[in-house]
């Protein structure tokens, strides 16, 4: 194989090369790298690799993470093949111009403030699906039974305007049980389990201490704050009170039934508010589904790993929370998103300007055994940036079907046209809409107008699934 002859960098791992398309990074490990390291990178370089590829997932997941994509041996010296970091993850202007756009950027706010222009800070919409693809990619890699072993927001790219992400994950993953990975977990991350009175302990990482570092990333890419870092002192002993703080005493900065442990927001310098003074910007603003699973995660969850949310969990609920997202009205907010909470005349939370216009609220129904529709308590807010995916048209809740939402080629789409919205079907054989008295049946790439009452079966053919329009106009 052609590569340059002299390698960019090297750690006790590895020496790396650049591929000459420049998409590509060769790996040829160490001589002194561990047999077991060795086994684990063939595994992951061609026989894991091989099982993707016959899979509808390959091209997400390997658009998403490092993992090795193949092994090679080049003058006796085992070594893998991955892929470079996207173009779209370095940041093209300001401070840290070049700079890859780590995750930790983005997950303090005295970070945002001090180093983030406005426009490069994250909005809830993109964070958002950032936390879709993660738990996504989390998802895939559960389904193997694969356990990552440096989830943190230094493994985690995040491209603040679209919200794609890029895990770093090649040689931080392993199978459970089988693989010793000797890999540290990053102390914010850490889940209280697997810390002990001796520090910590690499090999105790489970997929439960996955989900416990997932909903910390989740956590701090919406609130720039981190969870469990509050105002009480556990010990006089920085290291022990560090121990206790991460893990035997671990408590929710915003725990509801004890605030022992919440913020002295006289305590916060000013360039961490104001996500840093939860007050400001409580956690229940991320709406009932995200909120539900940071209770599991941080209240129910956090000392008893097994009422932890799954990546899976974490999917639906990003995908629900993007539906529920409405812009706000004001050009000038900094937030640009929230999340719609069923008010009649709902106001940003962020800037407290009441929103003006008219938006169709979808109401979603499944048909249940007896042929009744009943109600799915889910809605979507319609904007022009929302879209009916898999998962709208059919309410499966297996995580197999993931695959299946990771097509991204929507069902349909929205549009506003001088006032008045439009359902543009995309790719629906059987969309029937009721209008009153009415009976339409929408084709291919046709469209309706979207109006208070309509009634939309989306798949006439298994009749599963309804959606009732309401209007929402505000003045
Ligand atoms: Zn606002």
């Amino acid at each position: 194989m052609e590569f340059m002859s002299r390698s960019f960098a090297s750690d006790n791992v590895a020496d790396y090369f650049m591929l000459p398309d420049g998409k590509g990074i060769v790996a040829l490990f160490s001589s002194n790298i561990s047999a077991a390291f060795k086994a684990r990178m063939r595994f992951l370089a061609d026989d894991l690799s091989k099982v993707f590829k016959e899979e509808k997932s390959y091209e997400y997941l390997y658009g998403r993470c490092n993992l090795p994509l193949s092994s090679i041996i080049h003058d006796g010296h085992q070594g893998i093949i991955l892929s470079s970091y996207p173009k779209e993850f370095y940041f093209k202007e300001g401070i840290l111009k070049d700079k890859i756009q780590e995750g930790k950027w983005f997950c303090s706010e005295k970070l945002r403030n001090k180093f983030l222009d406005i426009a490069n800070r994250g909005n809830w919409y993109s964070f958002l699906k950032a936390i879709k693809q993660i738990a996504a990619v989390l998802t895939i890699l559960d389904n193997k039974d694969l356990i990552l072993y440096d989830l943190s927001y230094r493994s985690i790219l995040f491209n603040p305007v679209n919200g794609h992400i890029f895990l770093i994950t090649w040689d931080s993953i392993g199978r459970n049980g089988i693989d010793d990975v000797e890999i540290l977990p990053s102390p914010d991350f850490a889940a209280p389990e697997v810390i002990i009175k001796q520090g910590y302990w690499p090999n105790k990482q489970t997929i439960y201490s996955n989900r416990h570092a997932l909903a910390v990333l989740n956590y701090m890419f919406l609130f720039h704050r981190h969870p469990l870092r509050g105002k009480r002192i556990n010990d006089n002993d920085p290291v022990r009170d560090e121990e206790l703080t991460i893990g035997d005493n671990a408590l929710f900065i915003e725990n509801p039934f004890d605030s022992s442990n919440s913020v002295d927001r006289f305590s916060l310098e000013d360039s961490q508010k104001p996500y840093g003074n939860p007050e400001l910007r409580p956690y229940t603003l991320s709406g009932k589904f995200l909120k539900e699973l940071f209770d599991r995660s941080f209240i129910d969850g956090l000392h008893n790993p097994i009422k932890r949310p799954t990546p899976f969990e974490w999917f639906i609920a990003a995908e629900n929370s993007i539906g529920l997202l409405m812009p706000c009205s004001n050009p000038k907010c900094e937030e640009r998103w929230f999340i719609y909470n069923n008010e009649s005349s709902p106001k940003c939370p962020f800037c407290g300007t009441k929103v003006k216009g008219s938006y169709p609220i979808l109401n979603f129904y499944t048909r249940h055994n007896f042929g009744n529709f009943i109600s799915d308590n889910l809605r979507m807010v319609v904007t022009e940036e929302k879209q009916l995916n898999f998962r709208h048209i059919y309410n499966h809740c297996l995580s197999s079907i993931i695959q299946q939402d990771l097509d991204e080629k929507p069902y349909c789409l929205f549009s506003n046209e001088n006032g008045i919205w439009f359902l543009l079907n995309k790719r629906l054989k059987d969309l029937l809409v009721y209008d009153g008295d009415d009976k339409i049946n929408v084709p291919l790439e046709g469209k309706v107008e979207l109006k208070e009452g309509m009634k939309l079966l989306l798949d006439n053919m298994s009749k599963e699934r309804l959606i009732i329009v309401q209007m929402l106009r505000l003045q």
